[in-house]
Formats: structure tokens, sequence, C-alpha cells
């Protein structure tokens, strides 16, 4: 599949799983030093493969009608520190409640370490400019998810889906938290817990087979 097929193709599961609204929220994806985008002011359910501009890693458009998604300049940014080569940002709900009320999202379940435990909360800055991609790097810096001050959550992965699937936990464990403090004080698990969950998913036990 293209790099534009799979913008189409993530774009729509975004909107399904109502991640997004309207033309909010924009998802890139990188070959060597071309970057596909999701085009500015354009539904992600609504995007054909043409509409997706490419751009390479400099931010120099070379292909497509449309401009790219105003944050691309964002993506560009993550690209440049990160091993990424695909990121997805939505303005998701429970990722924005965090995103407006703390300044990170503690690990109270111990799937966070798939994003690199705690997820830290960039500094608010306007969207689009140079100072919120400088911010959303810094939160970013080992992990694989961020959360962006009055505005959503980034994550980032080795292709589209697996950077599609952290926005889709990222949510979860916002909306987790969120549930959580409505009904008490959630439990943040401790270093030394996390730590045993890595060590375990490292060294699982291995079932003993019965023999007759
Ligand atoms: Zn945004």
């Amino acid at each position: 599949m293209s790099l534009r097929e799979q913008l189409c193709e993530y774009g729509q599961k975004a909107v399904e799983q109502g991640l997004v609204i309207g033309t909010s929220g924009n998802l890139s994806v990188r070959q060597g030093e071309l970057v596909a985008v999701t085009p500015s002011g354009v539904a992600l359910d609504r995007l054909t493969p043409e509409m997706c501009p490419i751009v390479d890693i400099e931010g120099y458009l070379i292909e497509g009608d449309l401009q790219p998604s105003s944050e691309t300049p964002m993506h560009l940014a993550v690209y440049e520190t990160t091993g990424a080569q695909a990121i997805v940002h939505t303005h998701s709900v429970f990722g924005t409640v965090v995103a407006t009320t703390m300044t990170e999202l503690p690990p109270v379940h111990y799937n966070a370490l798939l994003l690199g435990g705690a997820v830290r909360v960039a500094e608010y800055a306007t969207y689009g400019t140079p100072e919120l991609a400088a911010n959303v790097r810094a939160a970013l810096d080992g992990k694989q998810a961020a959360l962006m001050a009055n505005h959503g959550g980034v994550t980032i992965g080795a292709t589209l889906e697996q950077a599609f699937e952290a926005t889709r936990l990222l949510e979860w464990l916002c909306e987790v938290y969120v549930r959580g403090l409505s009904v008490g004080r959630p439990t943040i698990l401790t270093d030394e817990q996390l730590a045993a969950v890595i060590d375990r998913s490292l060294n699982p036990p291995a079932f003993p087979r019965r023999t007759p």
C-alpha cells in the first residue's frame, strides 16, 4: 500500500473511532527523505490519495495540490530527532482533558510502558509554530507518546499502524485515569512495579508441556 493510501486508511479509522472530529488531527508517514502528510482543511475520512501532499524532510512541497497540514513542521521536527517512521496527532477527548488539566499522565496501568511510562504534557504554544514543534520534541524524548497542553496528543511508531495503535492506547490510558479520578484517587504504579513488568515481559515463564 502506498504511503498516501495508508493515510486514507488510518484517517478513516481515526474518524470512525471518534479520535478526531471535523478537520482536526493529522497523520504522516515517512519513507527515506520523503514524508506523506494529510492536507490542511480536509476531514480525515474524506481523503483520497491524490489529496495528500508529499514533502521532503526539509519541508519543501514535492507533490500534491493541497497545502500540507499546519502541523507539518511539528511532524518534521519529530522525524528529525526520533527514529519514527509515522506520526499520529489527534484532539481526542480524554487526551485533551488530561492535556488541559495536568502536566503529565502518570502510569496507572502497566500498558503505559508501551508508550514509555508516564506521558509528558508539552508546554503550550500556538499550533503550527516552531515553538510547539520544539516543545513536543522535548516531551517525546524517550517516549512513544506526548500530550500537548490545551491541544491534544501525538504518538510515533515504526509504522503508521503502530503510531495509530499508540494513539488508541494513549486515549484509553487517559480515559482510565480521568474516570479513575472521578471515582477516587488512582494508584500510580511505582518504578519498582514497572521494572517488574519489564522483567516479566522480557522473561516470560514457559508453560511446562504435559508428557503422557
Ligand atoms: Zn492539533
